[in-house]
C-alpha cells in the first residue's frame, strides 16, 4: 500500500510539473502521448484506491494556473476538460456510446443516440464574450473557473468578428442574443507555422517547436504587437454563458450552424451521426484525411447532439458526461518522434 501511495504521489508530481510547463509556460518537455499515459495510470490508481485521491491531483482539475500578468476573468459557465477514450482503435467509440446509453438508462430496443462528431483542434481554448453583438472580452480557459483576459491579443485575429453579423439577413432586426459567449480554439495553420519559422530563421531568431505552443504563446503575449505578427486562426465549437437568445437552437450542430451565421469560422469537417457505429465511421473517415488537413488535430470529439440530453447527462468533476475525445494510435507515435527532435 505504501508503494502504491508513493507511486500516486510520484505521478501527481510529474503530471503537475508537465502541466505547468504545458499550460503556463507553453513549453512542454514531454510528448502528449507520454502525458496521457501517466494521466491514465494515475486515474487507474485512484479508481482502485479512492483514498489516494487528493484535491491537488491533476485528475481533479482543469488546465493550469492563471498568470498574474493578466487580469483574471471569472467564467460564469466553467471551461472544462474532455475525457479521453483510452481505446485508440476506431471501436473505442462504442464504449462512449455504451456509457451514454447506460447513464440515460436506455435499453437495446430504444433508438440510437444522435451525436455531433467533430475534429479536436490542437490549439488554445478561448471564450469570446459578445454583448449586444460586440466583442467585449476574450479569456483563456486558465484553471477552468478563472481565465486570463487576453482581449487585446485576440482582437488582432482577423477571423474573429469584432461585431456579429446579423443573422437571417436583416440588419434592422438582428437575432443576436443579448449576451453570447462563444467557445473555440485559437490555432496556427501548418503553412503559417512554416512561414513564421522561415522568417525567424532569416532573421537569425529562435524557431518555434510546434504550431500548438506557438499559438498558445502568442495569445498569452503581453505585447499585442507581437501577437499581431503571429498568424493565428480560429474555429468556434461551443457556447458559454447566454442571455436573451430567443431563437437558441436545441442541438449542438444547430448551435454551430448559428455561430457560422454570426460570422465565426466553423470547421466543415463535422457530421451528425447515429449510434456508436456512426462514430466509428467518422473516426475512420478522419483517419484517412488527417495528414492532409492544413492544421494539426489532437483526435476527434464526439458530443451528444441534443442540448436537453446534455443537460440530463451533466458533468463529472472536470468533464462533461456527454462528450469524449478520441485520439489516433499513429498520432501518438508521431508526437514521440517530434519530441525526440525537440530534445536533440
Ligand atoms: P482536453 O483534452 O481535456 O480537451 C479539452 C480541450 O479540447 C478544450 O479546452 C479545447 O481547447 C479543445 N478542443 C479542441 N477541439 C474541440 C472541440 N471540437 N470541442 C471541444 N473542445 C475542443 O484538454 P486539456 O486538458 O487541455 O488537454 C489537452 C491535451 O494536452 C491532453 O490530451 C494532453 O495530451 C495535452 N497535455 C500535454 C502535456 C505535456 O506535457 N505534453 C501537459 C498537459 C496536457
Amino acid at each position: 500500500m505504501l508503494e502504491t501511495a508513493q507511486r500516486a504521489q510520484q505521478l501527481r508530481e510529474e503530471l503537475n510539473r508537465y502541466g505547468y510547463e504545458y499550460y503556463v509556460l507553453d513549453q512542454p518537455t514531454v510528448p502528449d502521448a507520454e502525458y496521457d499515459r501517466l494521466f491514465q495510470a494515475l486515474q487507474a490508481l485512484e479508481v482502485a484506491h479512492p483514498e489516494l485521491k487528493t484535491a491537488d491531483s491533476p485528475t481533479q482539475r482543469v488546465g493550469g494556473a492563471v498568470l498574474p500578468q493578466f487580469l483574471p476573468v471569472t467564467h460564469v459557465v466553467p471551461m472544462l476538460s474532455i475525457r479521453t477514450e483510452t481505446d485508440v482503435t476506431a471501436q473505442g467509440a462504442l464504449a462512449f456510446d455504451a456509457s451514454v446509453r447506460k447513464e440515460l438508462d436506455l435499453n437495446a430496443s430504444e433508438p440510437a443516440i444522435e451525436y455531433a462528431a467533430e475534429l479536436k483542434f490542437d490549439g488554445l481554448a478561448i471564450s469570446l464574450r459578445y454583448e449586444d453583438g460586440v466583442l467585449v472580452q476574450a479569456a483563456t480557459r486558465g484553471d477552468g473557473a478563472t481565465g486570463e483576459d487576453v482581449t487585446q491579443n485576440i482582437r488582432t485575429i482577423q477571423q474573429i468578428p469584432l461585431r456579429l453579423r446579423a443573422s437571417q439577413g436583416t440588419q434592422s432586426l438582428p437575432h443576436w442574443p443579448k449576451v453570447l459567449e462563444v467557445r473555440g480554439e485559437v490555432y496556427m495553420r501548418r503553412d503559417d507555422f512554416e512561414k513564421l519559422n522561415a522568417r525567424q530563421s532569416e532573421l537569425g531568431e529562435k524557431t518555434f517547436v510546434n504550431p500548438r505552443n506557438t499559438a498558445a504563446g502568442a495569445v498569452r503575449q503581453l505585447d499585442p504587437k507581437i501577437a499581431a505578427e503571429r498568424p493565428l486562426s480560429f474555429y468556434g465549437y461551443g457556447l458559454g454563458a447566454i442571455e436573451g437568445w430567443d431563437l437558441q437552437p436545441n442541438t449542438h450542430s444547430g448551435v454551430l450552424d448559428a455561430l457560422a451565421e454570426f460570422g465565426f469560422p466553423v470547421c466543415d469537417i463535422r457530421e451528425v451521426v447515429h449510434g456508436g457505429q456512426g462514430l466509428v465511421a467518422f473516426h475512420q473517415r478522419v483517419a484517412q484525411l488527417r495528414d492532409t488537413l492544413p492544421f494539426d488535430i489532437d483526435g476527434v470529439v464526439y458530443k451528444v447532439n441534443s442540448l436537453e440530453l446534455q443537460r440530463q447527462l451533466g458533468f463529472r468533476t472536470r468533464e462533461p458526461r456527454w462528450a469524449v475525445a478520441h485520439k489516433y494510435p499513429a498520432q501518438e507515435a508521431l508526437t514521440v518522434v517530434e519530441a525526440i527532435d525537440v530534445q536533440v
